[in-house]
């Protein structure tokens, strides 16, 4: 497919035309400066322009460029990068005129770049009537973040009132690297602690456990977390009022000082381009050495918290123009990282050259635990091919059938060392009824969970035994326990908190195995067939309830052919749902998420 990928920032435009087989851009232009001096390029090539100086014209002029210049070739697709999904987004989505007002409406919380966004849509739309436009939001990748991630504690009322939050920022590329990661390490994402560390002019880290965004840099606006070219980054809110009050700046001078004077060239004095910071701290300039040990401080800090928040890291990348190119920088941001396995191999990180077609480089030692990665990131091929997979499913004829909902009580799964501790050696369970998955079945036997601040007695063991033991209770559960559990798919519970277990013939405390279980679909793979989807994909499902229609975002699908379809849900789900006995769902196709196993993402 040939894709057009539109990014429209507030005095630039780049659009590309994506050969999504080749994964490269076949059509380059760049417009820069706008609207009072515009500096057009296509392909190196400088474009003359004399029409009127705003935004809009421009963009319409650099679309029939390209337009004019692709001859034969078919535009399939239209993506356009928008920075902005607030909570609504968590996936791709085609545009129309709901997406468009949505995108609108969010200006505020992306006051520069929402708006030009919206102008390059409506412009694609008007010089290419014919063909799909779908956004790819810089903020969906993230919407997967726990609440207590999201969160900022600030009064209640205020954050209601304004949707006050953290969404993150730099997803496309945040989600491509784990792709990419997986892909070059010949692992399962779902398998994998990545930390990702987009070090560009604009910079932002992204905690992703088992293939999902658990916590990022970036909060409201891109300007907090890490310090960037011109931003600051973290600070202390008190100095904002502080510096207000002593200097008389208006809420936009506060916003420039932060956005624009701060950051590499704030601290520098010399400019937000690392390559000059790194040359003249080389030749002895001690603002430049400040500005380089505080950016790589920081992001040494980081990369500590998040491997506390994911229990560990497996694999840590570098990208972004500062990641992908400087192998000082990464050595620095190493360094005392030993003890959590990070051990960079100084030879090969130094040697480490990325382009197109060696986009990967390996700068672990062999002896780290840590699985050091320099990637190359493209946003506009993983827009590109983000675009593709939605025109495809667009594509396809719907014969889909309707997805029945159960709602699954708190319930046990457990080793045979467990049983045999809780219940004598050799104990075998005893069948109560069999479950909805065949083979499975809900026991007799009943274990009491104790917390550190309640205990719930009468908790229905499942059998049969499993490898692992594995507790599954909800949200509330976790608060009257005491517990802070990770929502994760069965049969991952590395790294999640421990509780005990006792029967009347005996107690144990497991290490760990407590999670709430993410809501799944289980399908036989002929349905995952008719459905378009494999096992691990991640998407939404509509319940079309006339009183209260819903969407369950976020659904994971698990194939086996063991499997009858079916979705999952937990108790506080279905309560906050109204989820009725006999009430099905429907796959949203239009809006399906990652393919977790697709190379092309
Ligand atoms: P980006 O926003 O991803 O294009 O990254 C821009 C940043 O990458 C700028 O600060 C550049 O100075 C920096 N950069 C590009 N190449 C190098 C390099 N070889 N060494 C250090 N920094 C670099």
């Amino acid at each position: 497919m040939y894709i057009l990928v539109i990014n429209c920032g507030s005095s630039s435009i780049k659009a590309d035309v994506i050969d999504t087989q080749l994964k490269k851009s076949i059509l380059e232009l760049d417009a820069e400066r706008l609207p009072s001096t515009p500096f057009i390029q296509l392909n190196n090539e400088q474009i003359i322009y004399h029409g009127d100086l705003n935004f809009e014209s421009i963009i319409r002029y650099c679309l029939h460029t390209i337009k004019s210049r692709l001859a034969e070739k078919q535009i399939n697709g239209i993506g356009h990068r928008v920075v902005h999904g607030g909570d609504q987004y968590s996936q791709t989505v085609c545009i129309d005129a709901a997406v468009e007002a949505a995108i609108e409406n969010l200006a505020d919380l992306a006051p520069l770049h929402n708006p030009a966004n919206l102008a390059g849509i409506r412009s694609a739309k008007e010089v290419f009537p014919a063909i799909s436009n779908i956004a790819v939001f810089d903020t969906a990748f993230h919407q997967t973040m726990p609440k207590r991630a999201k969160q900022y504690a600030i009064d209640k009322n205020i954050i209601a009132k304004y949707n006050i939050k953290r969404y993150g920022f730099h997803g496309t590329s945040h989600k491509y690297i784990m792709e990419r990661s997986g892909e070059y390490l010949k692992q399962d994402v779902k398998n994998l602690r990545i930390l990702s560390c987009h070090l560009g002019n604009g910079a932002s880290i992204c905690a992703i456990e088992f293939g999902r965004s658990v916590e990022t840099s970036m909060g409201l606006t891109p300007m907090e977390g890490l310090m960037m070219g011109t931003r600051s980054g973290d600070i202390d809110p008190g100095i904002i009022t502080y510096l207000q009050n002593k200097e008389k700046w208006t809420s936009q001078e506060t916003e420039d000082f932060l956005n624009k004077q701060s950051g590499l060239a704030g601290l520098s004095g010399l400019t937000n381009d690392m390559r000059d910071i790194l040359q003249q701290a080389s030749e002895g300039n001690e603002d430049a050495r400040t500005a380089i040990q505080v950016f790589t401080h920081r992001i040494t800090k980081y990369i500590g918290a998040y491997a506390a928040i994911m229990s560990g890291i497996d694999v840590l990348v570098f990208t972004g123009g500062i990641g992908e190119n400087s192998a000082d920088i990464r050595h620095r941001i190493c360094q005392g990282l030993e003890f959590l396995g990070i051990m960079i191999d100084d030879d090969k990180n130094k040697s480490a050259k990325l382009n197109s077609d060696n986009d990967v480089a390996n700068i672990s030692d062999e002896n780290g635990r840590v699985k050091i990665l320099a990637i190359r990131t493209d946003e506009q091929v993983a827009i590109a091919l983000e675009t593709q997979k939605i025109i495809q499913e667009k594509n396809k004829v719907n014969t889909i059938p309707k997805i029945p909902i159960a709602i699954s009580a708190r319930h046990v799964h457990l080793s045979r060392a467990t049983v045999d501790i809780l219940f004598g050696k050799n104990y075998e369970l005893t069948e109560f009824k069999p479950l909805s998955q065949p083979g499975q079945f809900a026991a007799n036997e009943t274990v009491t969970l104790i917390g550190l601040k309640n205990k719930i007695e009468n908790v229905r063991i499942l059998g049969p035994l499993r490898p692992k033991d594995q507790v599954e209770i909800s949200k509330t559960d976790e608060f009257f326990l005491g517990i802070d559990a990770p929502v994760r798919e069965s049969g991952h519970v590395e790294g999640s908190p421990g509780i005990t277990l006792k029967t009347a013939h005996g107690e144990v405390a497991i290490k760990e195995g407590v999670i709430v279980a993410w809501r799944h679909i289980h399908m036989h793979p002929n349905d995952a067939a008719l459905f378009g989807v494999q096992d691990k994909d991640i998407v939404s499902v509509d319940v079309d309830d006339d009183e209260r229609p819903l969407t369950f975002k976020n659904v994971l699908i698990r194939v086996s052919d063991k499997f009858k379809l079916e979705m999952h849900i937990d108790t506080d789900e279905g309560n906050a749902a109204e989820i009725k006995k006999g009430e099905e769902g429907e796959l949203v196709l239009s809006a399906k998420s990652v393919n977790l196993h697709d190379k092309n993402v």
